[in-house]
């Protein structure tokens, strides 16, 4: 099954793409995360998306794009995968596209998670993540252990610096100009699927999977 879920930052894009990695046992790619280890790292791949990344701007659409090129084509995406985080602009959807179609494997569909304008800034706030394996956290709904240690990896649990006040109203400025006509898009090739991120983590995985029966 070849997914791309869709939805602003904070939505729970993540989470969801986890899960539906171990039930279908297909790669969650999320462009978010290989850019920030590669940040971390210093690759220069890192070195090119540092100053997008913590303006809270997309990072340009050719760099993406070839770092997506080079993934999808990894065995490990041979049965299918889940794109979190990709694509975020109308050039970068039309792009997988021509990629996809070129091997004949083309979407089967786009889950688009819905949550309200006003709850998103507050999840993004209270969100913490894991520098090693990027398990994410809440401070309210899903607090991370008091001494800051990942229990899945041992890494140090941190609050991205995208996730600060400032920095998140573009995130979500971006995403309504850039992103959200994405929606559109999807819908006019009839494989857009919505559903109510506004739920506990379980009943999303639920409607995921309730929206997607017939489509594999
Ligand atoms: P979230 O889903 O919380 O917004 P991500 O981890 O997906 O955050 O992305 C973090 C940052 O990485 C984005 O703000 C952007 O700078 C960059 N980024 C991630 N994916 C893309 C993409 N497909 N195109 C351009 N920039 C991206
Ligand atoms: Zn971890």
């Amino acid at each position: 099954m070849r997914l791309v879920l869709l939805g602003p930052p904070g939505v729970g894009k993540g989470t969801q793409a986890k899960q539906l990695e171990k039930k279908y046992r297909i790669p969650q790619i999320s462009t978010g995360d290989i850019l920030r280890a590669s940040l971390r790292d210093g690759t220069p791949l890192g070195l090119r998306a540092k100053s997008y990344i913590e303006k809270g701007k997309l990072v340009p659409d050719d760099v993406i794009i070839n770092l997506i090129r080079e993934r999808l084509q990894k065995n490990d995406c041979k049965n299918g995968f889940i794109l979190d985080g990709f694509p975020r602009s109308i050039p970068q959807a039309e792009a997988l596209d021509i990629m996809l179609n070129e091997l004949n494997t083309p979407l089967h569909s786009v889950v688009n998670i819905e949550v309200p304008g006003e709850k998103i800034i507050n999840r993004l706030k209270n969100r913490r993540i894991c520098r090693k394996c990027a398990k994410d956290f809440n401070l309210i709904t899903n607090p991370p252990p008091a001494d800051m240690k990942c229990p899945e990896c041992g890494g140090e649990i941190f609050q991205r610096n995208d996730d600060k006040e400032v920095t998140i109203q573009n995130r979500l400025a971006v995403y309504d100009k850039e992103t959200a006509p994405l929606i559109e898009y999807y819908s006019g090739k009839k494989i857009l699927r919505t559903v109510n991120g506004y739920n506990k983590h379980e009943e999303v995985h639920d409607s995921i999977i309730m929206v997607l029966e017939g489509v594999h």
